[in-house]
This record gives C-alpha cells, structure tokens and sequence, in this order.
C-alpha cells in the first residue's frame, strides 16, 4: 500500500455536515481520504463526494485568483483580492444607496461551513440591511 508523507486531518469541504476526514498525502497530492472516527459527526463514515471527491484540488484550470474585466467586450483577467473586494463593495454601496437595502438579496451555498453561512446572513442583514437572504438547498 503507498506510504503517505503526511495525513492531514480537516473538515470535508464539500457540505455543511462537517465530516472528519484525514487526506492522505504523497508528493504533494492527496491519494487517499477516510473518515475519521474520533468524532460524533461522521463517526467514520463519508458519502461519495466526501471519500472521492478530491481531484479539483490539484486541476490545472482550477481558479486561483478573482477574475474581472474592464468592460463587456473585454475577456476576465485575474486581479488581486484587495481589488476584487474593493469592486464588490463599491457596487453594493452604490446599489443600496441608489435603490435601497431591500434592493440587494444574498443566495449562499451548503458548500459553505455553518460559520460562513452564519457570517454571511449577518453580514446582509447587519451591515447591508437586508432580510433577503437564501440558500441553495431550499431551489
Ligand atoms: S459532502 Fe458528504 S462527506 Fe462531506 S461533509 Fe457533506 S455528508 Fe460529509
């Protein structure tokens, strides 16, 4: 059986269950994951995206970076995150300032942590002023 140079031990990244895993490590690339049993959440066990579901990890294609464009006709060039995020809340500013809180919703995912989903509706009802917040698994 191949030899791991280290096991990683982490939270499935792929729902908000929070399944104990330990990635298996070799040459820098996960080769193995199993579900860890030291825990109440998972004791052990994964679904199918859990235990196989690496391989974006290592895609070449993978996005690193945000990706932006000066105008419609240009194509996306990546920008450093300060950028990205500066654009971002420009816009809502100007959007809630122009049409109001009500006026901007937020659409989160399950492949988010409870904490960022958590942080996410605080974030639009606190500091936006928004209630109009949902989430994937209720489409
Ligand atoms: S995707 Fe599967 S293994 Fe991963 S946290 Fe959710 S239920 Fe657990």
């Amino acid at each position: 059986m191949l030899q791991a140079d280290r096991v990683v031990h982490t939270t499935c990244p792929y729902c908000g269950v929070g399944c104990q895993v330990d990635l298996h490590i070799r040459d820098e690339h996960i080769f193995r994951v199993e579900g860890r049993f030291d825990n109440r959440v998972n004791f052990g066990q994964l679904c199918v995206k859990g235990r196989f579901g690496y391989d974006y990890v290592h895609a070449p294609d993978r996005l690193r970076h945000p990706l932006m464009r000066a105008s419609r006709s240009e194509d996306f060039a990546p920008v450093p995150w300060d950028k990205a995020l500066d654009v971002v809340a420009g816009r809502l500013r100007e959007i809630r300032e122009r049409y109001g809180p009500r006026s901007i919703a937020f659409l989160t995912s399950a492949k988010c942590t409870n904490e960022e989903n958590y942080l996410l509706q605080k974030f639009a009802r606190a500091v936006i002023g928004t209630n109009t917040v949902d989430h994937c698994a209720r489409l």
